[in-house]
């Protein structure tokens, strides 16, 4: 059984004018579904083929093509679901209660996971994660790496992820990433990273 490429869960446009449609468009339809589809290439014939991709991450980390392609499927089906269009503003709850440990203030863990997202070199991610007992924390990783992968980042369950490759913000953004980080707080689906904090802690 083949991976495939998830649909998005809105339209091209539905982030707009945080998130461009062409942006959109090329990322989904061509980037994302390159992973998936040289994902599908690396595993075919391995031991790896019917294995969730979670299962995969947890293994690959010595495997190129299956790390880069499986780290790219996985990382892009979280991003497309921890967005939505009228989202944004802050968590509530129990997540909200371990963000302002964490951190202080909703306002305290923006500004550090900005930080994580403006100061990554080059391509990679900003993570805000789970561990077991419930414990948020931040973290960044390079390339399609993500806390999964055993050792990687700050190895928690990842439960909201920022793109920072150009791929995801130079048409609309250029050379600005922090501008880029900063729309992204009006477009976090807060009630899907909820779930996925009850998920992982
Ligand atoms: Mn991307």
């Amino acid at each position: 059984m083949a991976f495939e490429l998830p649909a998005l869960p809105y339209a091209h446009n539905a982030l707009e004018p945080h998130i461009d449609e062409l942006t959109m468009q090329i990322h989904h339809g061509k980037h994302h579904a390159a992973y998936t589809t040289n994902l599908n290439a690396a595993i075919a014939g391995t031991d790896l083929e019917g294995k969730t991709i979670e299962q995969i991450l947890e293994k690959c980390i010595d495997t190129p093509a299956v790390r880069n392609n499986g780290g790219g499927y996985y990382n892009h089906n979280l991003f497309w679901q921890i967005m939505a269009p009228n989202a944004g503003g802050q968590p509530s709850g129990e997540l909200a209660d371990a963000i302002n440990k964490a951190f202080g203030s909703f306002d305290g863990f923006k500004e550090q996971f900005s930080k994580a997202a403006a100061t990554r070199f080059g391509s990679g991610w900003a993570w805000l994660c789970v561990k077991k007992g419930g414990t948020v924390e931040i973290c960044s990783t390079p390339n399609q790496d993500n806390t999964l992968m055993p050792g990687i980042g700050c190895d928690g369950y990842p439960i909201l992820g920022l793109d920072v490759w150009e791929h995801a913000y130079y048409l609309k953004y250029q050379n600005r990433r922090p501008d880029y980080v900063n729309a992204f707080f009006n477009v976090i689906n807060w009630n899907e990273v909820a779930k996925r904090f009850a998920a992982g802690k």
